[in-house]
């Protein structure tokens, strides 16, 4: 048995029409890292506070560490909870605030000391243990909040956007901050947020959401190169997966506006049964403007012209419109080019994804 278990899950709110959340079934392991991603309103925080015991489950099943908790208090489930509204008392100090949640629990002053000193030591919060909450930065508000949640000793972390209210600098340096307090204690941690970089960055496996139902869990390399509809293809990575409406006939795919490539033997025997029109999509970095790649796929080279220009430095995004749709390649620093020239680049013929165009999967990934 997983040590938690989520088995066709529902949730329908009181007077709602439909469900917000559609059976859910999922195993999650002990130590693992697990983000819910997904927009706003696809049932992740429902999903989350089902399993805190927050939000009553209205279908299936919720085991945690082999035993049935649907009707379960939520402090005996074992969780602790990180919120994006991480309320910390303001006229406590931060080892008033870290300890308060054991105090009551009527856990002795001594014990709760030695929790306190081991969260501050490991939170980094030792210089500011006496300060009370208004005289700390947002990012030390938020470690305070992750030391109640530590010292509790509990089976599961839960966190519902424990960074949205942080600015973007800090928010990258609470990931690594979070990501490193998971290697040293290894408590098993549910994460949502909407933000598919912290999950991609963070997580062991991702589960995306899309109106209450799960379209994918997997590794986040696998959701990038095997995402299974145009959904997940088009959640996961920045900038967005470029899509085109195509028709393929054998080796031959044309684009709305006309325009032919010749498909590889190798994906043209893929799509044998999927002639017709289908939605091809491509990521920026597999569109090729370098000499090697023009010069590999010289028989498919385009042309199009660059409309804007996103400069980042390390990396830079070309902006153009070809096959009818506004389309972006991702260059390196060498490969920059200036709005208004001309451009030639081929697509990576291996990293086409093409997609039904009524059920939006994703044909080669079935
Ligand atoms: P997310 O966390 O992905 O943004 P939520 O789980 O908060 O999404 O919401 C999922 C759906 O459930 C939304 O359509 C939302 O409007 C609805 N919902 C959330 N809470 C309630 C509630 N207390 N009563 C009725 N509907 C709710």
């Amino acid at each position: 048995m997983s040590f938690i278990e989520l088995k066709k899950i529902n949730k329908k709110y009181e007077n709602a029409e439909r469900n917000s959340v559609t059976d859910f079934t999922l195993n999650i392991e002990e130590k693992e890292f697990i983000a819910f991603v997904g927009p706003s309103g696809c049932g992740k925080s429902t999903t989350l506070r089902m399993i805190a015991g927050f939000e009553e489950i209205t279908g299936g099943d919720l085991y945690i560490d082999g035993k049935r908790v649907n009707e379960t208090a939520p402090k005996d489930r074992g969780i602790a909870m990180v919120f994006q509204n991480y309320a910390l008392y303001p006229h406590m100090t931060v080892e008033k605030n870290i300890g308060y949640g054991l105090k009551n629990m009527k856990v002795p002053a001594e014990e709760i000391k030695k929790k306190v000193d081991w969260a501050v030591d490991i939170l980094g919060l030792e210089e500011y243990r006496y300060r009370k909450p208004k005289n700390l930065s947002g990012g030390q508000r938020q470690r305070v909040a992750l030391g109640r949640a530590i010292v509790k000793n509990q089976k599961v972390f839960l966190m519902d956007e424990p960074l949205s209210n942080l600015d973007a600098k800090l928010r990258v340096s609470m990931r690594n901050e979070i990501s490193k307090l998971h290697r040293q204690l290894g408590t098993t941690t549910i994460y949502v947020t909407h933000d598919q970089v912290e999950a991609m960055t963070m997580a062991d496996r991702i589960v995306i959401m899309k109106d209450g139902v799960m379209q994918q869990v997997g590794k986040p390399m696998d959701l990038y190169e095997h995402p299974i509809n145009k959904f997940v293809a088009g959640f996961i990575g920045s900038p967005q997966m470029n899509f085109y409406n195509v028709t393929v006939k054998g080796e031959e795919m044309t684009f709305e506006d006309g325009k032919k490539i010749t498909l590889p033997d190798v994906v043209a025997e893929r799509l044998a049964d999927h002639q017709g029109a289908l939605i091809m999509g491509i990521r920026g970095e597999d569109i090729k403007v370098d000499e090697q790649n023009r010069e590999l796929y010289k028989a498919n080279v385009q042309q199009a012209v660059v409309e804007n220009t996103e400069v980042m430095g390390n990396e830079n995004n070309l902006y153009f419109t070809y096959g009818g749709s506004l389309t972006v390649a991702r260059v390196s620093k060498y490969e920059l080019s200036q709005m208004g020239d001309k451009l030639e680049f081929v697509f990576s013929p291996t990293k086409m994804h093409f997609f039904d165009k009524e059920t939006e999967e994703n044909i080669l990934e079935k």
